[in-house]
């Protein structure tokens, strides 16, 4: 750099279990973000312009190549957000081998649709909406970007993707590694945090995809209003875990202990709520709190750490004040507690177990985004089903009990998007990401999913 130029502000990367600097990146001026949208319109007139089966191809070699950088992008984003390597390493590997058959899925999805009857022949045809503006967490720094930039891409839009200012090291390695494929400007990347992103959906966006959580949701729904852009908003969840009288206690505590924790409790369908039947209350508790007591909890670039920190001092202080007010308001930790523990140094937070904990408490309303499980029991199904559907939020939602038609209809009277019965409540392969509620407004993944990235036309003739 010559003395006459100045250096653009930086964005840094904390690593949060060492409180060290992972790197830097400088930061895309909020003046540019106009300019850059205009370049990525040019670029999809001729990206546009391509069948979904090209595009798709053009992409597919990026599957070896994320594949063959595994190892250092999980690194990267085990470094930047606390996630333990393994898990880490384990995502950048799902976006790598799952790439070629949802190109597949896409391409499938997005096909001319034949429709007619006695007098008009018509086609529905997925076209492209334009520029895409893709808004991501820190939570999952991999797979979040690749879910929304690759069915935006294979739909014919050019992408601005705006990745967490938590994660954005490694979501920039990301998007290099497409780009080495991808024909100028058709994938940019705008670095930033919740001011550059604003930026972008003021832009002359035609559609965003935005991860995170409600109240941004609410901003962005808010901001796209005036202009009619179209959302999709993947928002927070607070996810009920209902155990029936009849359910194994292994499995379901197994469960409750995965899923509250994994990722220290930053996971959209992480389980916060529990419910379950007074009858077997106290031993679902004991059998949860031995598996709670084995689990590692440490630096995550160790192998066999399970629970690493949260991702800032911001994430670990929201948690800590969930969990000192519900216990100030009469719950108790048998596991855990937040600031008072041994390992709250840094921005660690106990794996926390709650009970004696109602729907007065902020813990049980809102979303606590970390490492704490509530457990409150119930003495009728009914009681369950409305204790279960007393939120504003509808993403996730599991039910366990060994009479699975029981536990069907249990699940069946949830308010939630995607509900398990005995497991999480992922779906099949080709099922949607969906929530409901204050949870999503929109969704991806799946023909249904990957088709809100499109703008669908009715092409229509006389027989
Ligand atoms: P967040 O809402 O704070 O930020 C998400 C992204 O939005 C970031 O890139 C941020 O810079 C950007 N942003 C902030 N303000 C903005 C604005 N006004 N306009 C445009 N962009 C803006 O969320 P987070 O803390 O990064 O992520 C955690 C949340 O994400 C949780 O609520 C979690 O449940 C949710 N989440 C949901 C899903 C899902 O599939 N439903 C998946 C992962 C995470």
């Amino acid at each position: 750099m010559t003395s006459t130029q100045t250096a653009l502000p930086e964005l840094v990367s904390i690593d949060p279990a060492h409180g060290t600097v992972v790197g830097s990146v400088a930061l895309t001026p909020i003046e540019g973000i106009a300019a850059m949208v205009e370049a990525a319109r040019i670029a999809q007139q001729s990206w546009g312009a391509l069948t979904h089966a090209q595009r798709a191809e053009i992409l597919r070699p990026a599957a070896a190549r994320l594949k063959s950088e595994a190892t250092r992008l999980g690194a990267l984003a085990s470094r930047e957000m606390g996630k333990p390597i393994q898990e880490a390493i384990g995502e950048a590997n799902y976006c790598a081998e799952g790439l070629g058959g949802e190109l597949d899925e896409i391409v499938t999805a997005l096909a001319d649709t034949p429709r007619e009857d006695t007098r008009v022949s018509s086609i529905l045809r997925y076209a492209p909406l334009g520029v895409c503006a893709a808004i991501t967490p820190w939570n999952f720094p991999l797979l979040m970007p690749h879910q929304s930039v690759i069915p935006a891409l294979v739909a014919g839009n050019t992408v601005l993707l705006k990745p967490s200012e938590e994660t954005t090291l490694v979501a920039c390695e990301y998007a290099k590694i497409l780009n080495e494929f991808l024909p100028d400007g058709v994938l940019s990347v705008v670095i930033g945090d919740g001011k550059q992103g604003r930026a972008l959906v003021l832009a002359d966006v035609n559609l965003i995809v935005f991860t995170g959580s409600r109240e941004t949701g609410k901003r962005i729904l808010g901001d796209a209003g005036p202009g009619l852009k179209r959302v999709i908003l993947e928002l927070g969840g607070k996810d009920p875990l209902v155990v029936l009288d009849d359910a194994d206690l292994e499995l379901a505590s197994a469960f409750a202990v995965r899923n509250s924790f994994r990722n220290a409790g930053q996971v959209c369908v992480s389980t916060e709520r529990i419910y379950v039947d007074a009858r077997i209350h106290r031993a679902f508790v004991e059998s949860m709190l031995s598996k709670t007591r084995a689990l590692v909890q440490g630096d995550p670039a160790v192998e066999g750490v399970q629970v690493g920190p949260m991702v800032s001092a911001r994430q670990k202080a929201k948690v800590v004040a969930q969990i000192d007010a519900a216990i100030a308001s009469g719950a108790t930790a048998l596991h855990g507690g937040g600031s008072d523990e041994p390992n709250s140094r840094g921005n660690f937070v106990a794996p926390t177990i709650l009970t004696g904990v109602n729907h007065t408490m902020d813990i049980m309303r809102d979303e606590t985004f970390g490492p704490v499980a509530c457990v409150q029991s119930f003495t009728t199904i009914d009681e369950a089903v409305d204790l279960a559907n007393d939120s504003p939020f509808g993403l996730g939602a599991a039910v366990f009990g060994r009479d699975t038609t029981r536990a069907s209809a249990v699940a069946a009277r949830i308010d939630a998007g995607m509900v398990g019965v005995n497991q999480g409540c992922g779906g099949a392969d080709g099922c949607p990401w969906v929530g409901c509620k204050e949870s999503g407004y929109g969704f991806h993944s799946g023909p249904e999913g990957h088709r809100q990235f499109a703008q669908v036309r009715v092409l229509s003739r006389l027989k």
